[in-house]
């Protein structure tokens, strides 16, 4: 839930540096690896836009996919999850180059109307 509570704070204040109009819509990439559940991230960022700028915002929230990259034979390659072996030389020197974190990559801010 604070999780929820970061994003909408992230985005109210960047709606607020831009017009300071509502916000409409509000994309969120997901790493395949953040440990993130995407249904229930949804449930709480509308829990979360309620009584903000941002309520009754459409959030979109896209998976990215993990990457990993082999210290041993150099590989990049799809990562499932933080242990497994290089499928290249079946090494463990694996470091997951990607997919690990959660961030808002764009917001729609509508403009404010002046007679409303
Ligand atoms: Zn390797």
């Amino acid at each position: 839930m604070s999780l929820a509570l970061n994003i909408v704070d992230l985005a109210v204040e960047a709606a607020e540096k831009e017009n300071g109009g509502r916000l409409s819509g509000i994309e969120i990439e997901v790493g395949a690896l953040s440990g993130v559940m995407v249904d229930s991230l949804e449930f709480c960022l509308e829990a979360a836009a309620r009584t903000t700028k941002a309520e009754g915002a459409t959030f979109s929230i896209v998976s990215k996919a993990a990457c990993g990259k082999c210290t041993d034979c150099g590989i990049d390659f799809a990562a499932t999850s933080f242990y497994q072996h290089c499928p290249g030389c079946n090494g463990i020197g694996v470091q997951i180059t990607g997919g690990r974190d959660l961030k808002v990559t764009a917001i729609t801010i509508e403009e404010e109307s002046p007679d409303v």
